[in-house]
């Protein structure tokens, strides 16, 4: 029982069918980039979640079937018993520490395109794939649809074997054939899977009945629905067939798991969507039903967890990326060390690393993902080597994470920030709009330090060579962060934009230090992801007149894998910003800024009154290259080790920064590994 008694009742047991869950945090399925390219990352993924205290640990999307092939990308597999000792692992793994493990059984239907298998994709009616690729999917017969029942009957019954406690049958993301039997714009039969909701509705009930007759006596059979899908009349709406739905099926399931659609909706960022945003949608379920209920929210909050459960919302609090951030906070809360708590800062650089088919990653937890294959524990460093000490020069998120870890090892560490305020680029870019939550990177990071009897942080502490040199520590880490270019060199140009000199001009850095244009300004964003279009939302709300000039088909593309992209475009649109995309500032002069066609170099003009670029960024590493020029001086000094880490080592995303200040810390006096992780071997057979 946890030591605050207001929080007991997250850690009251929760019967689940014929299971019975061992607390109320519950880590619902999550795609992570791992699936069944790499079952042990994987195996080790999940039983740190259960070993952090989640009472119910499950899988990603499960694919049943070949003609339910999600290649590329990396999700679960039960095609056939072969697949069984992949995902058998993990249950092995969830339950060593007493927790229930899941699995989501899907078939994907029209959503993808089979690339692997090549088999034709099945949908309710003949219809293009979700996907945009030239591929469409055929109308499933009454043959196919026996077939289908059959196949999920048989992975539910191989998951069984492979040790699974709660089978889940799949109707949500617009991802699931369940789903889109039920949606009228994807089914337009008119035999009885066809026409009235009764209709649609029948294969998603047989799927059920089918499931629990299989494997009802031993597994509890959750039901994961998306109650509306945010498209008003086009989509199914939580207050019209959302519920009816709910209310035909109310006691068929042991778990309600409900949610929004598609997944964008579900994984909303930071940027656009506040902790519990799919409260309003999922509110009635379980007034209509008698079943447990699961929903998420980015809930990272104790007290919001409680009031969940007391005012009736939920009888289980899903997480996916709490769980990310924080495998432990189910723990931490138990323990009462909610300040320990690493806060999800709904940034979505996890989902990218599922987009992106890579293994899974978090801005706020360097350790996801590398359980495995680099052994770290995200709540366990290796002990110090020595008694050495240690300068931290800059504190960043590459510096906090640097020095919170090497302190936690053991060391004695020094952390030097230039300025009053710690964070680095996290404290400015988190006052941009809609990156508040952002700053949770360093709040984590500086709560910690505050604890730590080991780091001393000096603020107002600008290094010189000299000062590092003159200090006697034997280990330095140089996290002096980056500084965005002034000479619109970055992708696209790779020579400074000739005729910069007519504008005021501005950069990034400039804004974030308070320092804005004024009257019509132009952002040349060549960047990719979100700092362009924040920049943009930025002057806007300042009174400025903005114009986007992105070399890119639309504005942040890489911001697709964040599942941001297509709302960070119209909310630019809606604010009035003019995009001009496939389009590069080629130059300026004293009329008007050139720009030229990204595809014909066809020129056009435009009339600004200033120019903000926003291309790449340059280390600043002016102290590391004066320490590196005196290899004599740092062995008199007894510096053994220099090592320039984050963004002045290679700028990046903030996850990489707090990674590289995590693995430094790791590594300091280990023995050095050629590659430095395991990786998953495909086993040559012949
Ligand atoms: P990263 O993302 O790599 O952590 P940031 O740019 O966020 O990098 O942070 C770098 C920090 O380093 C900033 O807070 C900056 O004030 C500080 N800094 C830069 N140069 C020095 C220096 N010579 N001495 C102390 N602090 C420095
Ligand atoms: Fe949360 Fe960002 Fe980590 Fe994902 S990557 S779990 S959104 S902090």
């Amino acid at each position: 029982m946890p030591t605050d008694p207001r929080y007991s009742i997250l850690f009251e047991p929760v019967r689940i069918g014929p299971v019975t869950a061992p607390n109320r945090f519950f880590q619902v399925p999550h795609c992570n980039g791992m699936g069944h390219l790499r079952p042990n990352m994987l195996a080790a993924m999940r039983g740190i979640k259960a070993e952090g205290g989640w009472g119910s640990v499950c899988t990603e999307v499960t694919d049943i079937h070949p003609t339910s092939d999600q290649s590329p990308y990396a999700e679960g597999k039960l095609w056939d018993d072969g697949d069984i000792p992949a995902v058998e692992a993990m249950t092995r793994a969830v339950h060593a520490h007493g927790a229930l493990a899941g699995i989501e059984l899907a078939h994907l239907g029209l959503a993808f395109g089979n690339q692997d298998s090549r088999m034709a994709p099945l949908a309710p009616s003949h219809r293009s794939i979700v996907l945009d690729e030239p591929i469409q999917a055929r109308a499933m017969s009454l043959s196919d649809i026996r077939d289908l029942r059959k196949w999920h009957r048989d992975a539910a019954l191989r998951a069984k074997r492979a040790g699974f406690d709660i089978i889940y049958c799949y109707a949500a993301h617009n991802l699931s054939i369940l789903q889109q039997f039920l949606l009228p714009r994807y089914n337009s039969r008119s035999d009885q899977y066809g026409g009235s909701l009764t209709n649609r509705v029948r294969l998603l009930r047989e799927v059920l009945e089918d499931t629990k007759e299989a494997v009802g006596d031993r597994c509890a059979v959750a039901l994961r629905f998306a109650v509306d899908e945010l498209m008003g009349a086009d989509g199914l709406r939580c207050e019209e067939e959302g519920r009816e739905v709910v209310e035909m099926l109310a006691e068929i399931p042991d778990l309600w798991d409900v949610n929004i659609s598609g997944w964008p909706n579900d994984s909303g960022t930071s940027r656009f969507t506040q902790e519990g945003f799919q409260e309003p949608y999922i509110a009635f379920v379980k007034r209509v039903t008698s079943k447990p209920v699961v929903g998420v929210g980015r809930y990272t909050s104790p007290d919001t967890m409680v009031r969940l459960i007391k005012s009736g919302m939920m009888d289980l609090v899903g997480a996916a990326r709490p769980s990310i951030a924080d495998p432990f906070l189910p723990n931490k809360i138990r323990e009462d060390r909610l300040d320990d708590i690493r806060e999800c800062i709904g940034c979505n650089i996890c989902v990218s690393a599922d987009y992106n088919i890579v293994p899974l990653r978090c801005t706020q937890n360097p350790t996801m993902g590398e359980e495995w294959r680099r052994g770290w524990h995200p709540e366990r460093m290796n002990p110090k080597r020595s008694d050495d000490s240690v300068l931290v020069v800059g504190a960043g998120p590459a510096g906090l994470e640097a020095a919170r870890a090497l302190g936690e090892r053991g060391y004695n560490v020094a952390l030097a920030e230039a300025g009053e305020t710690l964070g680095g680029r996290v404290m400015l870019e988190g006052a941009l709009p809609g990156l508040a939550e952002w700053r949770r990177v360093a709040d984590y990071r500086i709560l910690q330090l505050q604890k730590s009897t080991r780091v001393d942080v000096y603020r107002d502490s600008r290094l010189s060579a000299e000062d590092v040199l003159g200090f006697g520590f034997a280990h330095v880490l140089l996290a002096t962060g980056s500084t965005w270019r002034d000479d619109g060199v970055g992708r696209t140009h790779h020579r400074a934009i000739p005729g910069l000199e007519h504008r005021p001009l501005f950069t990034p850095d400039d804004l974030m230090a308070g320092r804005l244009p004024r009257g019509e300004v132009l952002i040349f964003d060549d960047e990719s992801f979100y700092m362009g279009g924040v920049l943009a939302e930025l002057l806007v709300k300042n009174g400025c007149q903005v114009t986007l000039v992105t070399p890119f088909p639309v504005v942040s593309p890489w911001a697709d894998n964040t599942m941001e992209q297509g709302r960070i475009q119209g909310h630019l649109l809606e604010l009035g910003v003019k995009i001009l995309a496939n389009q590069r500032l080629s130059a300026l002069d004293a009329e008007s800024a050139v720009l030229a066609c990204s595809f014909t170099d066809r020129e056009s003009r435009l009339h600004t009154d200033a120019v903000v670029l926003v291309t790449e960024r340059s280390p600043n590493e002016e102290l590391l290259l004066q320490l590196q020029a005196n290899p004599a001086a740092l062995h008199d000094a007894g510096i053994k080790t220099l090592r320039p880490i984050g963004d002045c080592f290679a700028p990046g995303i903030i996850a990489s920064a707090v990674y590289h200040g995590h693995q430094a810390a790791r590594e300091l006096e280990e023995p050095e590994d050629a590659i430095g992780f395991r990786r998953e071997r495909i086993i040559v057979i012949g």
